[in-house]
């Protein structure tokens, strides 16, 4: 079995509740690109166009019909646009740019497995996605593995949770766990919620994003189970927030999964305090999603000209801090190579420690002493 993103939808039913059938997101699948050769009805410059042929030879195409629609042809910085249309600077590779920016096959014990951290692991069912991403950090690996979900292709994986009971975590990733068939969703959630130390299931995914008809009642049953379920959605800017993407978020969360963002810092997209703010407030109020990370650009090969700084990304993070509420405020961090793990960037508040006397800033910019007072039990 392969990816079912070929067959391809959802329809949404009068009273805003997931339909069962899946026409609406498959045509939403065939009247998007699906092939470089697709490119060519796009109103792109002749420049771009050859560059994006280029481009688009090192990392795969493909954009659903209703994501296209969000893009403004009119504006070539179109934040939309950036996320999915190839382009030249994508050929200028930096040195020191990563094929495996976060280290996923140096931490691989078997097949379509990456386990970094003691309590849990990656699993891979499928390099396949709803829609690819320039600034992908695991672009290599779509590209050079590439292959959908096998049952078969699991099995290593699968027995290698069985046999390592401190594995509390299974973190679907990819590719796109939700661009699998609803069959195999649920055969793969099974088959972990079998393994009796394994407390969580998390699924990474942009499907709520770029094909949110894609959140059937069939997928949520699919992933409805004896395991708490998170989903890890991945909305980089407000506009990518439509009413279809906030009908799957509810269907989610009334499917009783716990919902999660995780944004990408990218330069021209997301990179100024306005727009991390709003994108932060809408997931939170309007989709009742938890902005979880800002990840600090990764040294994915061909995206130098969508990084920032990381000086950058402190003063957005630090701005972000004082305009937004906690639990609107994501934490803002860089997964490090060589499977150094997640670490915050800070920025940090504390100024100075003398003794038990720390100078810490607060939000309005002022510094002020705190004494430690702590006494025995
Ligand atoms: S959906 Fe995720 S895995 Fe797929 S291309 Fe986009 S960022 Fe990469």
């Amino acid at each position: 079995m392969t990816s079912h993103l070929a067959d391809a939808s959802m329809a949404v039913d009068a009273d805003g509740a997931p339909a069962d059938d899946d026409a609406a997101w498959q045509d939403d699948v065939r009247a998007g690109v699906r092939h470089v050769r697709d490119l060519d009805s796009l109103p792109l410059s002749p420049a771009e166009r050859a560059a994006a042929q280029a481009a688009a030879t090192r990392h795969k195409v493909r954009i659903p019909k209703a994501y296209l629609d969000l893009i403004d042809w009119s504006d070539p910085a179109d934040p939309i646009r950036a996320q999915v249309i190839p382009s030249p600077e994508e050929l200028a590779e930096q040195e020191g740019e990563l094929d495996d920016p976060i280290a996923d096959h140096a931490f691989s014990p078997v097949p379509r497995l990456t386990h970094r951290h003691a309590d849990r692991v990656l699993l891979f069912p499928t390099y396949q996605c709803a829609v690819y991403c320039r600034f992908c950090f695991r672009k290599e690996s779509l590209t050079s593995i590439g292959r959908g979900f096998s049952r078969e292709a699991l099995e290593p994986a699968f027995a290698y949770i069985e046999a390592h009971p401190e594995i509390r975590e299974v973190i679907l990733t990819g590719g796109d766990p939700l661009s699998l068939p609803d069959k195999a969703l649920a055969e793969i959630r099974a088959r972990i919620e079998a393994v009796p130390h394994v407390r969580l299931l998390r699924i990474h995914t942009r499907v709520p994003v770029a094909l949110p008809l894609r959140v059937t009642s069939g997928l949520v049953r699919a992933l409805q189970g004896r395991l708490m379920v998170t989903v890890v959605t991945h909305f980089n800017h407000a506009r990518e927030i439509t009413p279809a993407a906030e009908q799957a978020c509810r269907a989610l969360r009334q499917g009783g999964f716990v919902l999660l963002n995780q944004s990408v810092l990218l330069k021209g997209v997301n990179d100024t305090v306005e727009v991390l703010e709003e994108l932060c407030r809408e997931l939170m109020y309007r989709l009742g999603v938890k902005p979880y990370y800002l990840h600090h650009g990764d040294l994915a090969r061909g995206m130098a000209h969508r990084r920032t700084t990381i000086a950058e990304g402190q003063a957005l993070a630090s701005a972000l801090r004082a305009r937004l509420s906690g639990i609107c405020n994501p934490i803002y961090v860089l997964d490090l190579p060589d499977g150094g793990g997640k670490v915050p960037l800070g920025p940090s508040y504390v100024e100075a420690q003398d003794g038990e006397t720390w100078r810490i800033r607060g939000q309005d910019g002022q510094v002020r002493a705190y004494t430690e007072i702590v006494g025995d039990l």
